[in-house]
């Protein structure tokens, strides 16, 4: 038995005989401590030795498994490759309020229709009021009836219907209704026509052999997919996809958000229509507990969603496509700290199903395992229609700085390439990764910054309605900016550096005509807000859009034409041994916006490293050079994909207090090492202090995650109390 209660393992209980044995799978009711929880049956247990007595379950809430056998045996995975619980690991993989007490119900909707003797009066309809009259004969023209809201919105009042239901003219019963993310009113996606009988390029046609091929062997098989951007690789998941789903089994497609890769979840949409449902967390939780039951029910052969999506419960999945594979939304940065494509691999494996992963930019890890042969490669190497890829350049800040004084945002090719594109009436797209007015509150007389009272980072400062606020990215504190220094108090602060914030006023200031929107997490706190301003764009009713890496992921905006990067060095800062990854991938994703349609696109990449590798691969957009020379120096420096990395948290109230937990950790893994891992640390974490906790870590590095976790588990269970202060990341993709 798994209880969603993090840091309690199985428990175990006994069924009274009142009961049936529950199946695995099933949710029970069970007491624990002085509260009621629900759980899911793992197993039977034998009865543990020992003197205390076990209690009874108190209700079962399911006749046969909820969880399928396939998904309980995946998140059994899960919870032992990342250490993560078993309870956490289950809720994580259920539909929302599955496990809470309160079990949401399916919507229904009271439909009214007329009895027999209301048919019959419908023919001598003067026997009733005109109000009446009225609703007989709309509901005469709908045999099946009519559902009681849409009755009202045609005038039919809930007391003229109790009348005729009174009179027994009208029969009111109660129907299920699924709420369907694409009707009116949902989280609609975009119009797509369907594309199935469009002809595919030669690279697309033998791509889509080679797949179905492997496809139809049934056995487990990782095919990585690496098509340059705007080579086609949707058209070839669609035709794919068809091909599994006619054998008779299901396609689960995973891309790294709804909202920021539309193109792929509506062509799909358009293709197989109600065969498709959509799991991801832009859904209200009542239209994500419906899509659940109706793959659950197996009403559906197709599954599109985001990470979560990898544990819906589709019967016989034979393909499993991971869109955009590289992207690190596929992390889940809370526990389960789980890798939604590593977890894609191996459902695909207890499934004997092919898994498809797609990039114009893999991972490291991904590309590595091709190159080991664990993978079949697979390569789109030219966009579709013999379009060219955007032509890429890249300006030297500092002779724009030497040229325009130190205060310039946008370069002068980018100013002068803005204008030719507003003229032409194409579009813009403009890049910055870091959200926000200016970076840093700075006096100059102390020299210091505004730092966040719970975290160790500096204030990010926010504007609107003349509103100048200061704020914390890490834990939302936030600020009115003061006037003067709050350790000094002299007048004399500054804001230093630049966010998106600047940019949006920096292009209305210099293009007063041009029409702007902004994307980053600041504007699209607001469900639906972020699928509202891409839609704008796509309809032309923006000319340019500012934003962060969320304006790089995947879009297909046909009339894009020029992409401008301002400081495309920002992640190249960053202590974590990913950051050249990161950066290039970025930047190829972006320059890859640019140039989809009939006109060719361009690129400009501000930047004060022009020679910096990841930014002059990223102009040739060449990924196997990238690829080779990446790799050079992860293997000099020990690091990902030639080995292994668990990274530790331990959190404390002092500074002092967290090292020590953390040393004491660290010495009782090694102390239970058999070998094939070290340790490095512990250290102070780079974020030292966060949300008022302080924070230390240490890592283990080596060739063997099962000589890792098997030391760290053990360390742990000596030290429980520890245990619910120490985050554990297996295969981290941030060390920040
Ligand atoms: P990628 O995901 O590889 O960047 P997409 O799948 O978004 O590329 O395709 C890029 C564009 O090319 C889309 O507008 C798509 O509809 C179009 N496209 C794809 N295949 C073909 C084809 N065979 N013929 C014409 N247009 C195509
Ligand atoms: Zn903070």
């Amino acid at each position: 038995m798994a209880v969603p209660v993090p840091a309690l393992d199985l428990l175990t209980y006994t069924v009274p005989e009142t009961h049936a044995v529950p199946a695995t799978g099933a949710r029970v009711i069970v007491p624990l401590g002085r509260r009621t929880l629900t759980g899911v049956v793992i197993g039977e247990a034998s009865r543990p030795e020992g003197a205390f007595e076990l209690r009874d379950i108190v209700g079962v809430l399911d006749d046969a498994a909820f969880i399928p056998a396939d998904v309980l045996q995946l998140t059994e995975w899960v919870a032992d490759y990342y250490l993560s619980g078993r309870g956490a690991t289950l809720a994580a993989a259920m539909p929302p309020h599955a496990l809470t007490a309160r079990v949401e119900a399916f919507r229904t909707v009271r439909t009214a229709a007329l009895t027999a003797q209301g048919h019959e009066l419908a023919a001598r309809p003067d026997a009733l009021s005109p109000r009446q009259r009225e609703a007989v004969l709309l509901l005469r023209a709908t045999p099946d009836g009519l559902a009681v809201p849409h009755l009202a919105t045609r005038g039919v009042s809930a007391a003229v219907l109790g009348r005729l239901k009174t009179l027994g003219l009208v029969a009111i019963r109660r129907e299920r209704v699924n709420r369907d993310p694409f009707a009116p009113g949902g989280t609609s996606l975009p119009d797509r026509p369907d594309t199935l009988g469009r002809v595919l390029s030669d690279e697309q046609q033998a791509a889509l052999e080679r797949l179905r091929a492997l496809a139809a062997a049934e056995t487990f098989r990782v095919a990585l997919l690496h098509g340059v951007t705007g080579s086609g690789k949707t058209e070839v998941y669609l035709h794919l996809a068809d091909a599994v789903r006619r054998s008779g089994r299901g396609v689960l497609l995973l891309v790294p958000e709804i909202a920021l890769t539309p193109a792929v979840a509506a062509v799909f949409r358009a293709r197989f229509g109600e065969g498709v449902a959509i799991q991801h967390s832009g859904l209200s939780d009542g239209e994500r507990h419906d899509q659940w039951h109706r793959i659950r029910g197996g009403d559906v052969d197709v599954v599109i969603g985001t990470r979560s999506a990898i544990f819906a419960p589709l019967a016989r999945p034979g393909l499993i496509i991971i869109d955009e594979e590289h992207d690190t939304s596929y992390k889940q940065e809370e526990t389960p700290r789980y890798h939604g494509r590593d977890v894609a691999v191996m459902r695909g494996k207890f499934a004997q199903a092919l898994v498809v992963l797609g990039s114009a930019t893999p991972a490291m890890e991904s590309f590595y395992n091709a190159q080991q042969k664990r993978y079949d490669l697979i390569t789109l190497s030219r966009r579709v229609l013999d379009r060219p890829l955007a032509t890429v350049s890249v300006v030297n800040m500092r002779e724009e700085f030497a040229a325009d004084g130190p205060d310039v945002i946008l370069s002068r090719a980018l100013r002068e390439q803005t204008q030719a594109r507003l003229d032409k009436q194409e579009q813009v797209l403009v890049l910055l990764n870091r959200r926000g007015y200016a970076t840093a509150v700075f006096c100059r007389q102390c020299g210091g910054t505004m730092e966040c009272p719970n975290c160790s980072v500096s204030l990010t400062v926010h504007t609107s309605h003349r509103d100048w606020r200061a704020r914390c990215h890490y834990c939302n504190y936030s600020r009115v900016v003061p006037k003067t220094c709050t350790t000094c108090a002299a007048p004399y602060l500054e804001h230093v550096g630049f966010g998106t914030e600047r940019v949006e006023a920096e292009i209305h200031k210099l293009f007063p005509r041009a029409r702007v929107g902004r994307v980053d997490r600041d504007t699209v706190r607001r469900r639906g807000s972020l699928a509202s301003v891409l839609d704008r764009f796509a309809k032309r009713e923006l000319d340019v859009l500012v934003g962060t890496q969320m304006i790089a992921k995947g879009h297909d905006f046909p009339q894009v034409t020029l992409v401008g990067v301002i400081s495309a060095d920002v992640g190249l800062g960053m202590a974590d041994f990913r950051a050249a990854e990161r950066t290039f991938q970025l930047l190829t994703q972006v320059a890859g916006r640019a140039g989809r349609g009939t006109q060719p696109g361009e690129a400009i990449i501000q930047t004060l490293f022009p020679t910096h590798y990841s930014i002059r691969l990223a102009t040739s957009q060449n990924y196997p050079a990238f690829f080779d020379k990446e790799l050079e120096f992860r293997r000099a420096m020990r690091y990902p994909p030639v080995m292994a990395m668990v990274n530790v948290v331990v959190r404390g109230k002092t500074y002092d207090a967290a090292m020590d937990a953390a040393a004491d950790l660290a010495r009782r893994t090694n102390e239970r090492s058999a070998g094939g891992f070290v340790i490095l640390g512990p250290a102070p974490a780079p974020l030292t202090r966060l949300r008022g906790e302080h924070r230390a870590q240490f890592f283990l590095k080596g060739t063997s995650r099962a000589a890792m976790r098997t030391a760290l588990r053990q360390a742990l269970t000596t030290l429980p109390e520890l245990a619910r202060r120490t985050s554990v990341d297996v295969d981290p993709l941030s060390v920040l």
